[in-house]
């Protein structure tokens, strides 16, 4: 089915506030199988939300509306479809009973304007409301849906998910089922370029790529009579995606690798301590966002200058003087000290150039190096980013940290050709 969203209110217009409930119900609709072609704003207009409501329902078979339920002047929205339905509104009782008994709780008179909240368009299926005072309704004209819910983003989304959201599944022939697999290493548009065979002869499942910082994702939907059948399209065709994408997909349910990785080190018991340069402790701070880790993260140090470099990991002056603080041996002298110190099994260091100046022709913006000694062994890897902006660079740096420890645990390649290799 296709459906618009509308979000009415003049405060939406003005940016005072942002429009999260036209975020939740697309997100919501294509859950359930719905697409939704358009999303409006407009303002508390009576003459303009018919033009839009007008406007949507010529290619779109419903319409949902938040917003505008209220009881003060500037509320018209029930008013405004009730007349485009065909319908006028009546007072329905169940919500004056209602009212009446939340006010008399409360110990609150009556006014004129709440009166206003129970009127109802007279042909319309009404949603009770179980946080705020307004109800919502659904209003039906030549198979066509207007369905209108309270603005508050609190009513709106109880309002959908314990009403709306059975009466939409009710009238969906199919149900939507979908992954999305998580990719770093590889850009959107590489991982366009090598799915686009998949891509052009999509039909069911649909295949789509969106780029985040730093990675991007692809997902795939399907909608079939039955989620069994959807299931089994959308695993068959992650299961292509995969092979053709290969070990840069670190997840196929839209988990972030922090979390995949902290997962992995809590299963199998392996303790971890890291060592951060330009990352500050943001790869300490994305670990500990995983709950448990505890059980294996021994500890975090920023080390941002060369004193703190040497007092605490032991890496040497001779070689800082050399090869300066970026640099592969500072590195792995790092990660190497930091095992020797800690005994974790897994000791992972940073430090890079993060920008957005500072940067010379040997080591640019965006260059950064990591070490990870797992084993017995040591691993440094060399990053250059080519982008100025740091908190790119930085977030960069902590998803190849996780991403080098993904690998070490799966006994995968750590990619890059400027891997080099050191012992303890
Ligand atoms: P209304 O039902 O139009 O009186 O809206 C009441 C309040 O709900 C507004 O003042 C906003 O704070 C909030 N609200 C209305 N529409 C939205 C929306 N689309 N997204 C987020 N908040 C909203
Ligand atoms: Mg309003």
């Amino acid at each position: 089915m296709k459906c618009a969203i509308i979000s009415v209110g003049t405060e939406l217009l003005m940016g005072q506030i942002v429009d999260t409930n036209a975020v939740f119900l697309s997100r919501e609709l294509n859950t359930l199988g719905y697409d939704v072609l358009y999303r409006y704003t407009v303002g508390d207009n009576d003459g303009r939300l018919e033009q839009i409501l007008e406007l949507a329902l010529n290619d779109c078979d419903m319409v949902l509306t938040t917003g505008g339920l209220g009881p003060t002047e500037d509320d018209m929205t029930k008013e405004t479809v009730a007349r485009f339905m065909d319908d006028v509104l009546v007072e329905y009782l169940p919500a004056k009973e209602w009212l009446l008994k939340a006010k008399e709780r409360r110990g609150k008179t009556f006014t004129d304007n709440n009166f206003k909240q129970i009127l109802l368009p007279s042909k319309s299926t009404v949603f009770p409301t179980q946080v705020g005072t307004a109800p919502g309704f659904c209003c039906e004209k030549d198979g066509k849906y207007v369905i209108c819910m309270p603005g508050p983003p609190r009513e709106m989304t109880d309002m959908f998910k314990r009403r709306i959201r059975p009466f939409l599944e009710s009238m969906q022939d199919n149900v939507i089922y979908y992954r999305t697999l998580r990719i770093f290493g590889k850009g959107e548009s590489l991982v366009e370029t090598e799915l686009l065979d998949l891509i052009d002869a999509q039909t069911d499942p649909t295949i789509a790529t969106y780029a985040k910082m730093c990675e991007c994702s692809v997902r795939v939907a399907s909608k079939r009579p039955t989620l069994e059948e959807a299931a089994n399209a959308v695993v068959d065709m992650c299961g292509k995606i995969k092979e053709i994408l290969g070990d840069c997909v670190y997840s196929d349910e839209d988990e972030d690798l922090a979390e995949v990785v902290g997962r992995k080190l809590i299963a199998a018991g392996t303790t971890i301590s890291c060592a951060e340069s330009c990352t500050g402790g943001m790869f300490a701070s994305r670990l500990t966002d995983v709950p448990g880790i505890s059980e294996v993260f021994e500890r975090g140090i920023v080390t941002y200058t060369e004193r703190a470099k040497m007092e605490e990991l032991g890496v040497t002056r001779s070689v800082l003087e050399q090869e300066t603080a970026v640099s592969p041996t500072v590195a792995l002298q790092m990660a190497e000290g930091l095992a020797a110190k800690t005994g974790s099994d897994i000791c992972i260091s940073v430090t890079g150039v993060a920008g957005p100046s500072g940067g010379t022709g040997e080591h640019p913006v965006g260059q950064y190096f990591c070490g990870c000694t797992y084993k017995g062994k040591t691993i440094v890897k060399k990053v250059e980013t080519h982008h100025h902006e740091r908190d790119f660079n930085r977030y960069h740096a902590v998803l190849t940290m996780f991403d080098m420890i993904n690998r070490l645990l799966e006994g995968m390649e750590i990619r890059s050709g400027k891997d080099i290799w050191g012992n303890q």
